[in-house]
């Protein structure tokens, strides 16, 4: 191998130590480092990463980078270059099948590491993703196809306008599911404006991510990808929902609506959970349990209405004690037409915010309150406090979860800029942003994915 085959991506002091050692990229290697030894194939690096560090890819599929100058021997076991190449087969169709389309956003589902360019390259022909879950056309006919290629951070405005109105004309040609991939950091944003721009859907959409890209043997991708795509085939629920890990381990998934579901754990595959509510149903391979009643049904026509309209002038002010009433002037200064506030407790801010927020409502800022603690209502009634920052213009939106609140609240702000209707729209649910009350159990089950309190639990309320 050329040596700048061999060193691909590395410089400085990283190359030194590989050179040092007669090592290169694909070598089978042990390292001795002041930090351990360490056992792997030694993966190129991208030409924008640092030169400190080598990048090891161990046995369980994780990667290490182990700075080059605590490395103290590097011992070339063999040679082995990973071949990532996706298998394509051409998607089989059956007549008899339902039709599902897969519109692709980006995110870890999307991608494998391109490790000779450290580039992530998309997974998404339907021959690729036949050629890696084959079980996929057990379950309906697959169309794919490619809206953007970007990290759900880089979702916003003009991605979700496009992708409404996709799902739009998807829905009048007649699919009979929608399947969204999507980055998981940010599907809960998407899935809440989803569900106000795309109104009285008669199918499933449902959204679906990965945590750990499909190089990894952990990876959840395939199996959160067959119940989704099992979900838009042949579920009786319409509506926007993401669809991912339920427990820890790989028992079922979980389909949580789209306003009421949040990311809460930054590694773990079970990181989407349901607040304020259950989840809507459980999945498996073979079945779609409801766990609760009152979801939207699938209907037969193909009539939605699409409403892909979107102010991002809108900001969240996520309270914290002692905030000081320059952070609200600055965000009315910087041109911000709406504020939702995440307020402490049943929705309160410090007495020294509002004067600063009376400037804002004078000015015409429409602002709302929800609540840091994510379960429960704003209940502005019960202290002075709440009573007082009513008058003050702010209005409480009841459980609206505060980033539903926000991709709300920019929604509304594209249709309208009068008071009075952007609190009809705000306080008017589209679906189950606001709902009358909790489930007594709402807060415990499902929610931490331990198999075994859920059997207590379904003991104890037997
Ligand atoms: N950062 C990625 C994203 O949200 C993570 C993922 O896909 O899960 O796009």
């Amino acid at each position: 191998m050329a040596q700048a085959e061999k060193l691909k991506g590395y410089r400085g002091i990283g190359a030194d130590v590989l050179e040092r050692y007669g090592v290169g990229v694909w070598s089978d290697v042990e390292i001795d480092s002041t930090g351990g030894r360490f056992e792997g194939l030694i993966l190129p690096r991208s030409e924008t990463a640092d030169d400190r560090h080598i990048v090891l890819k161990l046995a369980t599929g994780y990667n290490v980078g182990i700075a080059a100058e605590t490395i103290r021997a590097i011992r070339e076991r063999g040679r082995r270059e990973a071949h990532y190449k996706i298998p394509e087969k051409e998607f089989p169709y059956d007549p008899g099948k339902p039709n599902v389309k897969l519109l692709g956003t980006g995110g870890t589902i999307a991608s494998r590491l391109d490790y000779r360019t450290g580039a992530v390259i998309p997974a998404f022909s339907p021959g690729e993703l036949y050629g890696s879950v084959p079980e996929l056309a057990d379950i309906c006919n697959l169309e794919t196809e490619k809206l953007f290629g970007v990290f759900s951070e880089n979702m916003a405005r003009e991605q979700y306008i496009t992708l409404a109105e996709r799902i739009g004309e998807e829905i009048r040609a007649g699919v009979d599911g929608i399947v969204i991939g999507h980055g998981t950091d940010t599907m809960h944003h998407t899935a809440a404006v989803l569900t106000f721009m795309v109104q009285n859907p008669p199918i499933p959409i449902v959204m679906v991510g990965s945590q750990r890209s499909s190089d990894r043997p952990s990876s959840d991708a395939a199996l959160n990808l067959i119940h989704a795509v099992k979900a838009a085939a042949e579920g009786n629920i319409a509506g926007v929902m993401v669809c991912m890990f339920g427990p820890t381990s790989d028992q079922y998934g979980l389909l949580h609506s789209g306003c009421r579901v949040r990311k809460m754990h930054s590694s773990y595959r079970s990181t989407f959970r349901t607040v304020g509510d259950i989840p809507i149903a459980m999945i498996d391979r073979n079945r779609i349990i409801p766990l609760r009643e009152g979801y939207p049904r699938r209907r037969e026509d193909h009539d939605v209405t699409i409403h892909a309209v979107y102010d991002e002038h809108v900001t969240i002010l996520y309270y914290y004690p002692g905030m000081r009433p320059e952070i609200v002037d600055a965000m009315v200064d910087s041109g911000h037409r709406g504020i939702i506030i995440a307020g402490t407790g049943l929705g309160h801010v410090n007495k020294p915010l509002y004067p600063a927020l009376r400037r804002a409502t004078d000015a015409g800022v429409h602002i709302f309150m929800t609540v840091q603690t994510l379960w429960g209502y704003t209940q502005m009634y019960v202290y002075e406090t709440g009573r007082e920052i009513m008058e003050l213009g702010v209005t409480p939106v009841a459980n609206m979860l505060p980033e539903v609140a926000y991709m709300k609240l920019c929604w509304a702000l594209g249709q309208t800029d009068d008071r009075e209707q952007v609190r009809r729209i705000m306080q008017t649910p589209v679906a189950d942003e606001i709902t009358a009350r909790e489930p007594y159990n709402g807060y415990l089950i499902y929610q931490g994915g331990i198999p075994e309190v859920q059997d207590f639990l379904r003991q104890v309320h037997r």
